[in-house]
């Protein structure tokens, strides 16, 4: 808690502010992603101890400062020969886009004893660009069952981010469908998995609309830090 002779910070009161909005059973990511140490330290100091970052260099040198209980999540798309960097110490890959992505993650946390949780990222958006599996793909590569062999990893849910529109109702729609595969794969492969029960999606501009729809982990980051400066 801070200090009563002390001001809250404006990272603080905004922290706070986000959290009055979330129900009970949905989890804060602080996306602190191009914000300097010194911000993400200020979240900290207020409580906030999971933040998100997708830049492996940066997330390497914010570790190395910050206090040791901080939980990482990497949120953004996550090259193969970069995943050595971070297997030591991340709690939660968000962005497991590829089976081949997967396999290295396992690979890597099997050489430091570890086991990284994972989620699939779904491809729901109208955007070509982004990167995750289609329903399709997501659905071959659960019925070939390879990945029941991984044991550096554990396979803990999805992620995805909608379009980005202003059509509130394409949005919402997004979340629904990634909301619907998520019930359908957990009944198909992991009913008895109480660990596979994590639906990270929306945003600061979205993520009411996505609690709404079935998330449960929400990653914001300017409505807490401000808009990032590159
Ligand atoms: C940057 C980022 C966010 C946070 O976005 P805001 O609009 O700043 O809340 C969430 N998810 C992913 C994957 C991101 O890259």
């Amino acid at each position: 808690m801070p200090s009563r002779n002390k001001p809250m910070s404006t990272i603080a009161n905004n922290l706070s502010d986000v959290l009055s909005t979330l129900p009970e059973g949905v989890e804060l990511v602080a996306v602190s992603k191009y914000h300097p140490v010194e911000e993400l330290q200020e979240a900290y100091d207020a409580g906030q101890r999971v933040f998100g970052e997708s830049i492996v260099q940066e997330l390497r040198l914010k570790q190395a400062q910050m206090p040791d209980d901080v939980q990482w999540h990497f949120i953004g798309h996550l090259q193969t020969n970069k995943v050595k960097y971070i297997v030591p110490y991340v709690s939660l890959v968000h962005a497991v886009d590829s089976y081949k992505l997967l396999c290295e993650i396992n690979r890597q946390a099997l050489r430091c004893n570890r086991v990284i949780d994972c989620l699939l990222q779904l491809h729901v958006a109208l955007e070509k660009t982004k990167f995750g599996f289609t329903v399709e793909e997501c659905r071959s590569m659960l019925a070939a069952g390879e990945w029941r062999k991984l044991s550096g990893v554990r396979l803990c849910g999805v992620m995805c981010m909608a379009s980005n529109t202003d059509d509130e109702e394409r949005v919402r729609q997004d979340f629904r469908s990634a909301n619907t595969f998520f019930h359908e794969i957990k009944s198909d492969y992991f009913a008895d998995n109480s660990s596979f029960c994590i639906r990270s999606y929306g945003m600061s501009h979205d993520y009411l609309i996505a609690v709404a729809e079935g998330s449960n982990l929400v990653r914001i980051g300017t409505t807490i830090f401000g808009s990032r400066r590159y």
